[in-house]
């Protein structure tokens, strides 16, 4: 047995005054006979990174040691769960790392062919989606990524990339395999198919209709805006410039109508978690930043905080919150986060599989 851990302090997001210990990586209330105090403050179950790619930079696959600075980086910002939203990696080896977030992977993006950022996916062809989402079901760790949309330079616009009938195709197969899909989508015309198809997440989600985020709402479709990442936008637009002027003022459109969207995907009740979009343009360990930036969507502080830690936690299957024999994984706080978000920025204590991390 290892030594046990006391921390004491009031455990979110229930907000009593607790002793919580840590013995043999797990949350326990019941005093053993000897424990080292190692934090006091505000606790709160380990955050969660819903969309993020560790092994990815802005020119497709990187080394082992940058993904190991990658997750170390996500680490010592508190998250200690993150979602993969696809990754051209092999980072299986940080699964044999106690010191190193959980990480739930979604294989490898799959896009239609010259769709989507070089390096980064599956490029395939519609007929071949089903058997690259069978493969890539099995790879992962229970989610499938898909590029649902992207610019189609014959239209000079955003364009959806796969016709209805093979999105269905792909919903079943990775349902049949025990996967749950996601699409990255910016623009409106996709998401009908691969909400009507049974999609079970949108990522950015900047074209969603009021019908679309009823229908969201009604099936429980999760939606991960990224809200750091749509500050992108007037970037991308600016980069499209006069090549693509349609592109540019759709991107322009849908930036500033944002906080609108996704607003009106939480007030009916779409469930919303923070992805940072970690790994491609952004660089890792901003989850704090991305809490902040969802509470001027709509969310409250609780809203927000639960959206990167206890409901996200849940969402992927783990216990949401620090109850007797939960996994000990949990940030410790100075003050109260929820009293100010920006208290998110600088953990005083994080523990991680019941260990001293930071
Ligand atoms: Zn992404």
């Amino acid at each position: 047995m290892s030594e046990a851990l006391r921390v004491s302090g009031t455990v979110l997001p229930e907000g009593e005054r607790r002793d919580l210990y840590v013995v043999d990586g797990h949350v326990t209330y019941e005093p053993p006979a000897e424990s080292t105090t190692v934090a006091e403050g505000w606790i709160v179950p380990g955050l969660v990174d819903a969309h993020c790619h560790v092994g990815l930079d802005p020119k497709g696959a990187v080394p082992e040691d940058v993904q190991e600075q990658q997750a170390t980086d996500d680490r010592d910002a508190g998250t200690l769960l993150i979602r993969d939203c696809g990754t051209a990696a092999d980072t299986r080896w940080i699964d044999d790392r106690a010191d190193l977030p959980r990480i739930i992977r979604a294989g490898r993006h799959i896009a239609r062919t010259k769709r989507y950022i070089r390096n980064y996916a599956h490029e395939v062809e519609p007929l071949e989606l089903s058997d690259y989402v069978a493969q890539e079901a099995k790879r992962g760790d229970g989610w499938v990524k898909l590029v649902g949309d992207w610019i189609d330079r014959d239209i000079g616009d955003l364009g959806p990339c796969w016709p209805r009938d093979a999105l269905e195709a792909a919903m079943r197969t990775a349902h049949d395999h025990g996967a749950r899909v996601t699409a990255h989508v910016f623009g409106e015309h996709a998401l009908p198919d691969l909400i009507g198809a049974g999609i079970d997440c949108i990522e950015h989600g900047t074209g969603l209709s009021t019908d679309l985020i009823d229908t969201m709402a009604a099936n429980r479709v999760a939606l991960v805006p990224t809200v750091k990442q749509l500050n992108n936008f007037p970037k991308y637009a600016s980069a499209a410039g006069e090549k693509f002027p349609d592109y540019a003022t759709h991107m322009t459109e849908l930036f500033e109508r944002r906080r609108e969207t996704i607003g009106a995907a939480h007030e009916a009740g779409v469930p919303i978690y923070a992805g940072t979009d970690a790994g491609g343009v952004l660089p890792h360990g901003l989850i704090a930043d991305e809490v902040a930036e969802l509470a001027t969507y709509g969310l409250s502080a609780v809203e927000a905080l639960g959206a990167a830690s206890w409901r996200a936690r849940e969402w992927l299957g783990m216990p949401a919150t620090l109850v007797e024999g939960a996994p000990a994984d949990l940030v410790i706080y100075s003050s109260d986060p929820l009293a100010d978000l920006r208290v998110l920025t600088s953990p005083s204590r994080i523990i991680l599989r019941g260990r001293v991390v930071r």
